[in-house]
């Protein structure tokens, strides 16, 4: 298999934080072999169970889209998402205790030729960290943001606002869906989050961007719900981290290739200078002699995807533990 995308290193985490009862959050991860990845995160809204299947269903839909094929990754994008707000507005129309469900749903697929699509419905993010510096690469579409657009509110009046949690657009809550699908490079050594608004609503934006520059993606996604933790976390808290690999050019050329990157060392794959030591496992794998450096990624790659599916499970598995009755409906398109 020589698509690029399957290397990318990727981890997942959704906590239930320290005051709700119930995850509303749901995230997913989806890989084809032509060396398309999609990552996705929905923030559900809406009372009795309501939240958590609106979040639920538009992942599984938009994942179904997804493995259908790949032939333009942007109009892809878009149909799993109305696709997916149709499912649950049609599930919300169907039953009363569902009615005026919701979620947020924000995507990231990345492609095999140094591409990335973003795609977004609400206020959950995608950022991107490159060569150390944090970008936004969606735009919230939440009556605050609407506001800053319009110099009626500093970005610091939207961060504190009571009114910060309605929603101007989402997944469900309409018979239609405006979808936003912005294309984008992919570089080596690109690192991308995806979050819900439990973590960027919760941690300065200079912390995410140094754990999310800085450690490797199974421990940055644990790095960041604690921060969210520490800080109160008076939501659901939900990180994909996606990191593309990146080496110093052993040429000394000024452009890194990367499919050069690719059969690079593995310890060189995916830390920048400086960062921490990466996982145990990560170690074993590049001790083994004699094979070649493609495997041993692909070998770090499953390490870290077994991982993350166990830090998902463990993370679904005390969800549901906790599983309780929901509080009483918000009202439509604001969260509580
Ligand atoms: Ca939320």
């Amino acid at each position: 298999m020589t698509a690029t995308s399957i290397y990318t290193r990727t981890a997942s985490l959704t906590d239930v934080g320290c005051v709700r009862s119930v995850n509303q959050d749901w995230c997913g991860e989806f890989v084809r072999d032509e060396g398309y990845r999609l990552l996705i995160v929905a923030d559900g809204m809406g009372g009795h169970q309501g939240g958590e299947i609106a979040s639920q269903t538009t992942v599984g839909v938009v994942g179904e889209v997804f493995q259908r094929g790949v032939d333009d990754p942007a109009a892809l994008l878009r149909e799993a998402f109305v696709s997916a707000n149709a499912r649950v507005h049609e599930m919300a129309e169907g039953e009363a205790e569902l009615h005026g469900m919701g979620t947020t749903g924000v995507a990231l697929l990345i492609g095999p030729a140094r591409k990335a699509w973003v795609a977004n419905v609400g206020d959950s993010r995608v950022y991107r960290s490159r060569a150390g510096k944090l970008e936004t690469l969606t735009d919230d579409h939440s009556w605050v943001n609407e506001e800053v657009h319009q110099n009626r509110l500093t970005p610091e009046e939207a961060a504190n606002h009571p009114r910060k949690n309605v929603l101007t657009r989402s997944i469900g809550v309409e018979r239609t869906v405006e979808v936003d699908v912005v294309e984008t490079d992919v570089k080596p050594g690109d690192r991308f989050l995806l979050c819900s608004d439990g973590l960027w609503g919760e941690v300065p934006e200079d912390q995410i961007a140094d754990v999310l520059a800085t450690q490797p993606p199974e421990r940055a996604v644990q790095a960041l719900v604690e921060l969210a933790r520490q800080n109160g976390a008076p939501d659901n808290v939900t990180v994909q981290i996606a990191v593309v690999p990146s080496r110093l050019d052993a040429a000394g050329g000024p452009e890194e290739d990367l499919e050069a990157t690719l059969d690079g060392p593995p310890s060189e794959t995916t830390l920048p200078l400086g960062a921490p030591e990466p996982e145990t496992e990560a170690r074993s794998a590049r001790a083994a002699p004699g094979e070649r450096p493609r495997l041993l990624i692909g070998a770090l790659a499953a390490v870290a995807a077994l991982l993350g599916a166990a830090l998902l499970w463990l993370a679904l598995e005390a969800r549901g533990v906790r599983s309780e009755p929901q509080p009483p409906a918000p009202p439509e398109q604001e969260r509580p």
